[in-house]
């Protein structure tokens, strides 16, 4: 009988996007864009052509065309009205940061479908703070989470599961179905670092990952990329991966966070001759960029220093036994 599709029908044609629907694509390929995390015309409408080309193993007149075939069935790619914008935005889900002052001044906690790069020395707390929201998330929304799984790419091994255990006790979960619910992947240098973003794809298909994480994002860059030489390929590489982490967030309704260290930048001729490693590109990429400082301990401030739709500010928080709190 036709008329509204029962549920069971709606459920199925989300879920059964068939890539071999796309023209020019075989079963050859669709496997081959299945392993590379691309599962749906969501995925592959919003890839870009050459990443697409590569995973797929085609041309990239090809890749162009499959991806303008995949933005019609995706329902996406042309021009949204405020109104659309208005509805996606709604969608938009905040993180708690277990501290009131930062929450305020990050408009409500650490949001969905954005970047917050949290940069400082060492010891400002950036992995206190990434911890804590991979504990966070996994509340309830009516108890500043988002119900959520984590993914977690940890550059430097300063993930520490007995952290996370302390914090997760201290707001009441279960520390060991807390634990069950963090995907903790060691990057061992920049390439399997970006190696792990289509892999947190396919993850994500199988686990509601609603907060992922890279602490830090730019070390192994920075190693591997040494003098004014590899500059410019430093920062392509780097911006491709936060494209591919931006990517994430939109498709899964995700918040990420991004570490990121200060350092005595040779690379600044004028200016500031201390920032945030990785520089523009990264700090163009990240929708918030947070600086954390230390203060009087347990003290420390976190500055919003880069924001479209909030102004700058400062909140002054602790780093606690039982984690961030005001
Ligand atoms: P790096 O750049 O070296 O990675 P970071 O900014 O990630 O540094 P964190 O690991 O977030 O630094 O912060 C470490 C600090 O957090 C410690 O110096 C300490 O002050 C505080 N801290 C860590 N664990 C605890 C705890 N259990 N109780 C209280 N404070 C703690
Ligand atoms: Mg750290």
């Amino acid at each position: 009988m036709p008329g509204k599709p029962t549920k069971s029908e709606e459920e199925k044609s989300t879920e059964e996007d068939s890539l071999e629907d796309l023209p020019g694509v075989g079963h050859t390929t669709a496997e081959k864009l299945r392993e590379a995390g691309y599962r749906d015309f969501m995925e592959v409408a919003v890839a870009s052509p050459d990443d697409l080309a590569a995973a797929a193993d085609v041309g990239e007149g090809i890749a162009q065309k499959i991806i303008l075939e995949a933005r019609k069935r995706a329902k996406i790619g042309g021009f949204e009205s405020g109104a659309e914008i208005l509805e996606r935005r709604k969608r938009i889900g905040h993180i708690s940061a277990q501290s009131n002052a930062i929450n305020e001044l990050l408009g409500g906690g650490i949001e969905t479908q954005a970047i917050t790069e949290f940069y400082g020395q060492f010891g400002s707390g950036k992995t206190q703070m990434a911890l804590q929201a991979a504990v966070t998330v996994q509340l309830p929304v009516e108890k500043g989470g988002l119900n959520g799984d984590v993914v977690y790419i940890d550059t430097e091994n300063t993930f520490r599961a007995e952290r996370f255990s302390d914090m997760a006790k201290a707001l009441g979960l279960d520390p060991d179905k807390a634990l069950s619910r963090v995907h903790v992947a060691r990057a061992f240098n920049s390439n399997h670092q970006e190696l792990l973003v289509p892999k947190a794809f396919e993850l994500a298909h199988d686990r509601p990952v609603r907060l992922l994480i890279v602490d830090s994002l730019t070390a192994h860059f920075r190693a591997e990329f040494l003098g004014r030489g590899a500059l410019a390929d430093r920062q392509q590489r780097l911006n491709r991966h936060m494209h591919e982490l931006l990517r994430f967030s939109d498709v899964f309704n995700a918040a990420i966070i991004c570490t990121n260290q200060v350092s005595a930048r040779p690379d600044v001729l004028f200016g500031d001759p201390t920032g945030p490693i990785g520089g523009n590109i990264v700090g163009h990429t990240a929708t918030y960029r947070v600086y954390l400082r230390r203060s009087k301990p347990p003290h420390r401030i976190a500055r919003l220093v880069d924001s479209p739709n909030l102004p700058e500010g400062e909140a002054v928080f602790s780093v606690t036994g039982e984690g961030i709190r005001d």
